[in-house]
């Protein structure tokens, strides 16, 4: 059985590893469009957290497998379409991840000085689309994040932390000059909902408690609720994490230089600014209870203005359609049905065609969510295949990895394979190693190519 898998991220990473695991027979081919692979372990996962990066080893292990090959720098789509790939394999799984934004669609959105944390951490992060990023923190005594989830305190975090923190780990270095040289000293966190309905966690909100040389600053105020409105169920986490926003609440400032305030029931309305973002005009909410019990937003007539040099919009991920395949344009993801076969516009799966990870269920959950995920979509691959419900491969297809790899390079010239990859890690860690670092990362495609010797 061959099958292809379109994303090398955690979920293309834990479905090829389920493949081989559960078929001895399985091949696997692993598509990625970057040079590199990992997806957002390497793109996303902010840089002082090496611990969650760690789990690349789990994915070496699976591509140490000789029944998997990896194709980087290949784009499907564009390099090669999806009919092909249906033709040429038993299966396809998409595992390509939610690459897109959501915008916050209000006006002023596209002010110089305005970005996406996706754009963000991808500029910090050396991902080859956002190297050309031009983040501007001279004038940024103040950045404004908007979000409640755990990338808005990603990137909090990361522009508190001094030059010394940020260069012991994998940050990109065009991102520790500018972020190390900026005169950030507050950056204000902006949900728009109350403290109960944050979507960031509680490990991660007490990190922010124990960064040097910062204050966590939390108006009690904000934290008070009417009874009639408190969440009913919250687990035990969540319930930990209300409590530390009360410890902060409490806390008196230390002067430290830096300060992180979180907001709550605070909404943008508007970027506003001449070329550049000078600030956010914010409404202040209240919450009321929808007839399905959900706490919703509602806004009231009190408006402020916070200046602000820098605005990042960490309001979520979306996907983006890919073609040759359906896609449901108002959820951002892959249609499916609820194990992960694909289904075409009449409702009937598309034959052969899967999907896994954060285009299949929306970005949500952790890395090690998405090994469940990737299991559920790869058996229900796997009973479709024991029930013949997979077409054989064209009798044209290419037959073996070996072939496909010939037909892919005769396209996009630089493939990189699995070897690539190794040349361009063994590259990254010794430039870092010299430095006391983990690694320097290459984040021009043109550098990696090199780097990969293609
Ligand atoms: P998220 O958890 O879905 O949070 C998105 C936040 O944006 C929510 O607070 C949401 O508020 C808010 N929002 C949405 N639209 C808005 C708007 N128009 N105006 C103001 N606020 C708006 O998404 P994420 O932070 O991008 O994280 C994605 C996933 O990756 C999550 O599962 C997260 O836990 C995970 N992640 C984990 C880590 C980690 O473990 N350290 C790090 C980064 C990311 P409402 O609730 O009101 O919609």
């Amino acid at each position: 059985m061959r099958v292809a898998i379109v994303g090398s991220g955690p979920s293309g990473c834990y479905a090829a590893g389920h493949v081989l695991k559960a078929r001895p027979d399985a091949e696997v081919d692993l598509l990625e469009r970057l040079p590199t692979p990992w997806g957002l372990v390497r793109g996303g996962v902010a840089p002082d957290h090496p611990k969650i990066k760690s789990v690349t080893r789990v994915y070496e292990k699976t591509a140490a497998d000789p029944r998997l090959r990896f194709f980087g720098n290949v784009e499907v789509g564009r390099d090669v379409t999806h009919e092909e790939l249906a033709s040429w394999y038993d299966a396809v799984v998409y595992a390509v991840g939610t690459a897109g934004a959501r915008p916050l669609a209000i006006p002023g959105e596209d002010l110089a000085g305005s970005h996406s944390a996706t754009e963000f951490v991808g500029w910090y992060n050396g991902h080859p689309d956002h190297r050309d990023l031009e983040v501007d923190l001279r004038r940024a005594d103040r950045v404004v994040v908007i979000g409640n989830g755990n990338v808005a305190i990603d990137v909090a975090r990361m522009l508190c932390l001094s030059r010394d923190e940020l260069a012991g780990t994998d940050i990109a270095d065009h991102a520790l000059d500018v972020l190390s040289a900026g005169t950030v000293r507050e950056v204000v966190v902006l949900g728009r909902r109350g403290p109960e309905q944050a979507a960031f966690t509680t490990p991660e909100l007490l990190e922010l408690g124990e960064l040097d040389g910062v204050d966590v600053i939390v108006d009690p105020g904000e934290l008070e609720l009417a009874d009639d409105l408190r969440e009913t169920g919250l687990d035990a986490a969540a319930q930990r994490r209300t409590e530390v926003l009360h410890e902060y609440a409490a806390r008196p400032p230390r002067g430290a230089a830096k300060r992180i305030v979180l907001r709550f029931c605070a909404a943008p309305v508007r970027l506003v600014g001449g070329s550049h973002v000078e600030g956010v005009e914010v409404v202040r909410n209240t919450l009321r209870r929808g007839a399905d019990g959900r706490i919703g937003a509602v806004a009231t007539d009190q408006v402020e203005t916070i200046d602000a040099g820098l605005v990042l919009a960490a309001v979520g991920y979306t996907g983006r359609p890919l073609a040759g395949l359906p896609f449901d344009a108002h959820r951002g993801r892959l249609p499916h049905d609820g194990h992960g076969r694909i289904l075409a516009a009449d409702g009937r799966p598309l034959a052969g065609a899967y999907v896994a990870g954060w285009i299949k269920r929306g970005p949500s959950g952790v890395i090690g969510t998405n090994k469940k995920c990737a299991q559920e979509t790869v058996d229900a691959l796997l009973a479709d295949a024991e029930a013949g419900r997979l077409a054989p491969p064209a009798a044209d297809a290419p037959r073996h990895a070996e072939a496909v790899q010939a037909l892919l390079r005769e396209r996009v010239g630089a493939l990189v394979t699995y070897a690539g990859w190794e040349a361009i890690d063994a590259r990254e860690r010794d430039a870092g190693a010299a430095q006391g670092r983990p690694r320097i990362k290459l984040s021009r495609r043109r550098e990696l190519l090199q780097a990969a010797g293609v």
